[in-house]
């Protein structure tokens, strides 16, 4: 039985009053929950804020980032070793803003995947095709090659401390979600891909969805064979909500 995990992506959002309030709401509401995962992931000067207000609790912390550098001359990048310095269990990697705004090619997503292993931390790699790429019928060769390229670089067993996140790019906040048949069926794909490299491990890793979840839709998409949880952009920012889409799970 894999378990389900919630995740909220904060984005550049937030202030440290901001944050407080709801770093203290989630800890009141969620912090002694046993029965699924649950992380935040803060902009970096908020994570040793995470640190401090979660710390103790069941809800765990990420970066939205990570350099595949271990260290050195690499003006404004944040290491995955900084990273466990304030002890983060996740971080993410390739998010679709990362790999359309700031350039972020396959290869480097594979290489800042690398990076977050080797300090053991659990990198969530997103993926996801654009509104083009899925009427041009390619969703699920350009999802295929994202994972490859990790699989490639980091060997055939790489998700057994890993987490995929898939994201249509164009259900990130545009409120048009995937249904959850669309999310299942490139779900079981990707699945499906990973199970050629290594049964067990795909069978027990978590795949999430994100792209516009919401408290009212968050069962709905849950429910889904293959879905094991959801990567929540906007409305992770309100208590309430990702306090619903967990009690959704
Ligand atoms: P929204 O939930 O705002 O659509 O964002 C999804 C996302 O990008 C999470 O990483």
């Amino acid at each position: 039985m894999r378990r389900t995990f919630v995740a909220g992506n904060w984005k550049m959002n937030g202030s440290k009053a901001e944050n407080q309030s709801r770093l203290e709401a989630l800890v009141a509401a969620l912090g002694q929950r046993q029965d699924i995962d649950m992380a935040v992931f803060p902009s970096m000067p908020y994570v040793a804020q995470c640190q401090q207000i979660l710390g103790g609790s069941t809800v765990a912390w990420g970066a939205q980032n990570v350099s595949e550098h271990t260290g050195g001359a690499f003006t404004g990048e944040t290491s995955s070793q900084m990273l466990r310095d304030f002890e983060c269990r996740y971080v993410l990697v390739g998010h679709s803003e990362r790999r359309e705004l700031f350039a972020e090619s396959n290869q480097q997503v594979a290489e800042k995947f690398k990076a977050a292993v080797d300090s053991e931390l659990v990198p969530v790699l997103c993926v996801g095709e654009t509104l083009e790429q899925r009427e041009a019928g390619e969703t699920q060769r350009i999802i295929s090659e994202q994972i490859e390229a990790v699989l490639s670089l980091v060997g055939s067993d790489v998700f057994a401390n890993g987490v995929v996140a898939y994201e249509p790019v164009w259900a990130i906040g545009t409120g048009k979600t995937a249904s959850p048949e669309q999310a299942q069926e490139v779900h079981s794909a990707i699945r499906a891909q990973l199970a050629e490299a290594n049964i067990a491990m795909a069978e027990a890793m978590q795949i999430l969805y994100g792209g516009s979840v919401k408290p009212e839709n968050a069962a709905a998409i849950f429910a889904q064979q293959d879905v094991d949880g959801a990567l929540v952009g906007g409305a992770s920012l309100k208590a309430e909500d990702f306090i619903a889409i967990c009690d959704a799970a």
